[in-house]
């Protein structure tokens, strides 16, 4: 189901890249900025089951993305400038963020090294408890196991299934089906128990997963001190929080940031919710990030930003640069809103 839907996005976005009518759309619906979103930032790699291959960029995409918006003269700026321009209504010129979900490496390792040649500034949104090390990345480790079976043993629902894993093509399947099963439990221990589970009958060593793709606290020092960075807050465990009870979700949200602060002895005044769409971001949860103190809270709701925007800092939107469409001919569409206002229904504002 998801491959068919990925195949109609990018079949979406070529045929508006090829009639031009991105062009026709611009003026209503290319706002005053946008916010990329990112996670890794890597070589690409050759295996065939990637099945998170829509969470990475290669270099060489951020790098032509960066190319286009100078051509464009749309301003890269932090997220701190983009409050401002946002809260003072300032949109003599378009502008763009670019922000990193989780804290990996290679943000680090790849990311800002070409960022650095725009002299361009990124946001790393970091989840406290993956700089500790101490982290579950369960979708990374969902693919480890995967990788390694040839049959994915386990019961859904109290019914025992039995998953083909012995080809990409059943690999990816399986992915799809545990996935969605995973992200459908009721709450984070049941997450935390089934994939635990999985990761012991197919040795799998989360923690040791944890510790190879995210940066540590000492590693985060140093690239915090960058002045083309800014480190925002993106929860202690990476939850659901629209799951949580208010205590555990302003919990999450606080503490991540206390744990950032102290850590890297500076302010955190911007967050990203995790997972970040409506089953997990929502009034609730813009809400108590506004009480929180957060400045902005990005989503992974697609959309760009429009004077409107300054309504709701704490509900921003995002546009996904999204490995599975790494295709230098999309960046005028992204650039223009169309892809986003089409998933919006051309709505401007999604913030209830
Ligand atoms: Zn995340």
């Amino acid at each position: 189901m998801k491959q068919l839907r990925n195949t109609v996005i990018r079949a979406g976005l070529g045929a508006f890249y090829l009639t031009g009518v991105h062009h026709l759309l611009q003026p209503l619906f290319a706002g005053v900025g946008a916010i990329f979103m990112l996670h890794h930032v890597r070589p690409r790699r050759d295996a065939e089951f990637q099945p998170n291959r829509h969470l990475e960029v290669a270099p060489e995409f951020l790098r032509a993305m960066l190319v286009h918006l100078r051509s464009r003269g749309i301003d890269v700026i932090t997220m701190d400038q983009a409050h401002r321009r946002l809260i003072e209504h300032n949109f003599s010129r378009r502008f763009a963020c670019f922000t990193l979900d989780d804290g990996y490496r290679d943000n680090r390792d790849f990311a800002l090294p070409v960022m650095r040649e725009f002299d361009a500034p990124l946001t790393v949104y970091v989840t406290s408890d993956f700089a500790q090390g101490t982290g579950r990345l369960w979708w990374v480790a969902l693919e480890m196991v995967i990788a390694k079976a040839s049959a994915i043993e386990v019961a859904i629902g109290e019914v025992a299934v039995r998953l083909d894993a012995s080809t990409p093509a059943a690999k990816q399947a399986a992915f799809y089906r545990l996935h969605d099963w995973l992200r459908c439990l009721p709450g984070e221990h049941d997450i935390g128990r089934e994939i635990g589970a999985l990761c012991a009958r197919h040795g799998v060593d989360q923690a040791a997963i944890c510790r190879e793709l995210c940066m540590s606290w000492d590693e985060l020092k140093p690239f915090a001190d960058d002045p083309l960075v800014t480190i925002g807050a993106h929860t202690v465990t990476h939850c659901n929080l629209a799951r949580q009870t208010d205590e555990v979700a302003s919990h999450e949200m606080a503490n991540g940031r206390v744990r950032i602060e102290e850590a890297l002895q500076r302010p955190v005044i911007h967050l990203a919710y995790p997972y970040g769409d409506r089953t997990a971001a929502g009034a609730r949860e813009f809400a108590l990030a506004r009480a929180a103190g957060f400045k902005t809270a990005v989503t992974t709701r697609p959309g760009m930003l429009f004077p409107e925007s300054a309504d709701h800092l704490t509900a921003l939107p995002r546009v996904s640069l999204n490995g599975n469409y790494q295709d230098t001919r999309i960046f005028p569409v992204l650039t223009s809103g169309a892809a986003t206002a089409m998933w919006n229904g051309f709505r401007r504002i999604a913030a209830a």
